[in-house]
């Protein structure tokens, strides 16, 4: 099966270096863009992530910022013939937008919903990164069948995987899809920028180091020799890829 495969943006958000990235003494502005990816070629389109929504757009001083779900519009699919979102993790610019999506079911692995629902999300230190009501949803949604909690990696569809790989977060999964190119990686939060991943630099924001190396080790692993590569928020992915129009980028 030969997938298309699409990154949409829908916001960005400036920092610095040293904000950012692991032990990084500069003060050099980066930019961040926020990006849900689509999936198609198969039987029906296939989402990964959400994004999120206005409220923390606002809030997180988000520059830019359109709903995931009219970029989705924008690209020709309607949200209401979306059946599976893949979900990487459960940081609010990944999930607080599922409301957005009420057609879809949500694949997200065991150990991130432990995480979000244990005994270290009340601390400081990782507590800001969520948006508390999108993750209270899990139950509900769960209850309604649309959460399918993966434990490890899987087929999704032929030509679909997903892989755990945490570091990021305790569950982060990324998701490798086939295509006439070769074999696109969607990193997400895995790999940020293409100088984690090519420059073996961890960011700040981890529950295991170790995980997070052994991660860019499996994401060059996955890739191969055509690099098919998709940093998660890097403003290059538009330069690496075919931009086909503003905030539509065809991967492959
Ligand atoms: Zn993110």
């Amino acid at each position: 099966m030969n997938y298309e495969v699409y990154a949409l943006k829908y916001g960005e958000r400036d920092t610095t270096a040293c904000q950012f990235f692991y032990r990084e003494s500069s003060h050099e502005p980066i930019t961040l863009h926020y990006f849900v990816w689509l999936i198609l070629g198969g039987p029906q389109p296939i989402l990964v992530d959400t994004g999120f929504r206005d409220d923390d757009a606002k809030a997180r001083h988000i520059r830019n910022y359109v709903s995931p779900a009219a970029v989705v519009e924008r690209a020709g699919v309607k949200v209401a013939d979306i059946p599976i979102a893949l979900i990487t993790h459960l940081h609010y610019d990944h999930w607080a937008g599922h409301s957005l999506f009420p057609a879809s079911e949500f694949w997200v692995q065991r150990d991130e919903v432990a995480f979000w629902t244990g005994p270290y999300a009340r601390y400081e230190a990782f507590n800001q990164s969520q948006n508390v009501p999108a993750l209270a949803d899990l139950v509900p949604l769960n209850y309604a069948g649309r959460i399918r909690i993966l434990d490890g990696d899987r087929e999704v569809r032929p030509g679909i995987h997903v892989y755990r790989v945490g570091g990021h977060t305790a569950g982060l999964q990324i998701v490798t899809v086939q295509t006439a190119r070769g074999t696109v990686v969607l990193t997400s939060d895995a790999s940020h920028f293409y100088r984690n991943v090519e420059r073996w630099q961890p960011v700040q924001i981890i529950t295991s180091l170790p995980e997070m190396l052994a991660a860019f080790e499996r994401i060059h692993e996955l890739a191969g020799p055509e690099k098919l590569i998709v940093a998660g928020h890097d403003p290059q992915v538009s330069d690496r890829f075919k931009q086909v129009e503003p905030g539509i980028v065809k991967i492959a």
